[in-house]
């Protein structure tokens, strides 16, 4: 008989995970197991700001797949998907091949949502991999160092705008204010002259989050030299300035910095392939298939999960990917092995942490609000247990945090 083939699309933590599990629950003569990739590493999303700042390298942040992943059990293919056909069972790569699959699981993230804002995809920054951190990193520090050069000394070299005050924007903003103190005194610049500018539409930063613990992470920025535009629209972004808007007056700030850090929709290849979506997102079946095509599972960004309670979609976030994949894997397990239903999927929300550099943090951990040093501690326990759970104590000795008192 001919064995089942598992293809897992994606080393993100939803993909990732849902591979290493696999690979210690199914035996190699039960089925044939694919991970594809871009790269032949896994990075963790969650800690992209940091090496986008300039304030940790990317190698801490990245993970050879090799590492974690057991090449005698699970085939590897090192390539980008371009496109996916559930009605025949295949996955098309950019490098001219396909491959075929009896069971998928689509772990592809997220990208940018940039809502037809124009000039945002030619000229704004967005972190999201390895290599859009780095760009943004030597980006900002190659105009620092440009400035003394350049004998118009213009100010867009230092004004540095981040589109966003969500979770994302302010954990960026929080490492530049670190980081811009450094880089002025390694190029000779006033830090007076660098402006750091964080754009939110809403009338506050991380809308919807504890009131107190966002005024905490408001004068703890600003207090870093952060501004704050609030209830305030980014409209364009051209190479040299961006266009804003509030209570419809329009504002031009130069830069030659956009991060945009103002939302994100699944990957595209996920509407593309035709599954039934939510804007871009597969609405899975409890146990995480996906509604038309039920050997298919959907994990991470690419997914979508109903809150009951709020009828509102579950925030994307790694937490719940990395649920996901437990629940993905037993489920694969269970329909291959035949002897076992499918689990449904029930998210459990620990709470929500955010750094505002390395050494602050707010949160919320089982209802309890943190701040200061003990949200600090909490989030580099976080992402340390990732770490752990991935690789085991190896990959946390390797790479984890444990600068933890400052
Ligand atoms: P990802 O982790 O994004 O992985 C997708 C993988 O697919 C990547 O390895 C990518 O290279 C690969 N891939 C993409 N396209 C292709 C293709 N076409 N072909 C082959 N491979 C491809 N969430 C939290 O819970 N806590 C946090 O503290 C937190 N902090 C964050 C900080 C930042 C700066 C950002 C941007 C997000 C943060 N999030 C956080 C959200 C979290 O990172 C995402 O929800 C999570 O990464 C989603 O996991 P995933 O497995 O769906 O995809
Ligand atoms: P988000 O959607 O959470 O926030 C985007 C922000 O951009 C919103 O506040 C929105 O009002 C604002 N915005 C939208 N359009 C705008 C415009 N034209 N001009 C100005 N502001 C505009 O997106 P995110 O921050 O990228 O987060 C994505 C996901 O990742 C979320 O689920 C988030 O919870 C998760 N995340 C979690 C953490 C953490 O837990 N520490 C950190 C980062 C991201």
């Amino acid at each position: 008989m001919n064995k089942p083939k598992i293809v897992i699309l994606g080393a993100g933590y939803g993909g990732i995970m849902t591979t290493v599990k696999l690979q210690k629950m199914i035996s190699v003569n039960d089925a044939n197991i694919t991970l594809v990739n871009k790269h032949d590493y896994h990075y963790q999303t969650t800690w992209l700001h940091e090496n986008a700042a300039g304030n940790l390298h990317h190698d801490n942040t990245r993970v050879p797949i090799k590492d974690v992943v057991n090449f005698s059990k699970v085939n590897f293919v090192q390539d980008t998907v371009e496109s996916i056909k559930p009605d025949d069972n295949k996955v098309l790569l950019k490098n001219g091949g396909e491959i075929d699959y009896d069971y998928l699981v689509v772990g592809l993230g997220f990208e940018a949502a940039t809502f037809g804002i124009p000039g945002l995809i030619e000229n704004a920054f967005t972190i999201d991999s390895i290599n859009t951190a780095r760009l943004i990193r030597e980006h900002i520090e190659y105009n620092f160092a440009m400035y003394n050069n350049d004998p118009e000394k213009k100010q867009e070299r230092l004004n540095i705008v981040v589109g966003g005050g969500g979770f994302t924007g302010i954990e960026f903003v929080g490492e530049l204010a670190n980081r811009v103190p450094e880089l002025c005194k390694e190029y000779d610049i006033e830090r007076s002259k660098v402006r750091i500018i964080n754009v939110e539409a809403a009338p506050t930063v991380l809308p919807g989050f504890d009131p107190q613990l966002v005024e905490y992470a408001m004068n703890s920025l600003e207090s870093r030299g952060v501004e704050f535009k609030l209830g305030t629209f980014l409209k364009e972004c051209h190479p040299d300035k961006i266009v804003v808007e509030k209570d419809e007056k329009r504002e031009e700030i130069p830069t030659l910095t956009t991060v945009w850090a103002a939302g994100v929709r699944a990957n595209s290849i996920v509407e593309e392939s035709g599954f039934e979506n939510n804007r871009g997102k597969v609405e899975v079946k409890p146990d995480l298939r996906a509604p038309d095509y039920s050997n298919v599972f959907v994990v991470g960004d690419c997914a979508l999960i109903m809150n009951k309670e709020t009828e509102r979609p579950y925030p994307p976030t790694a937490q719940i990917a990395m649920q996901m994949a437990d629940i993905a894997a037993h489920n694969l397990k269970a329909l291959i092995s035949g002897s076992e239903e499918t689990e449904e999927f029930v998210p459990e929300i620990k709470g929500t942490v955010a750094s505002l550099g390395d050494d602050d943090a707010i949160g919320v951990v089982f209802g309890k609000k943190l701040f200061g040093w003990q949200a600090t501690v909490m989030k580099k326990v976080i992402d340390n247990r990732w770490l752990l759970k991935l690789g085991g104590i190896g990959l946390l000795l390797k790479k984890g945090k444990f600068n933890i008192f400052h």
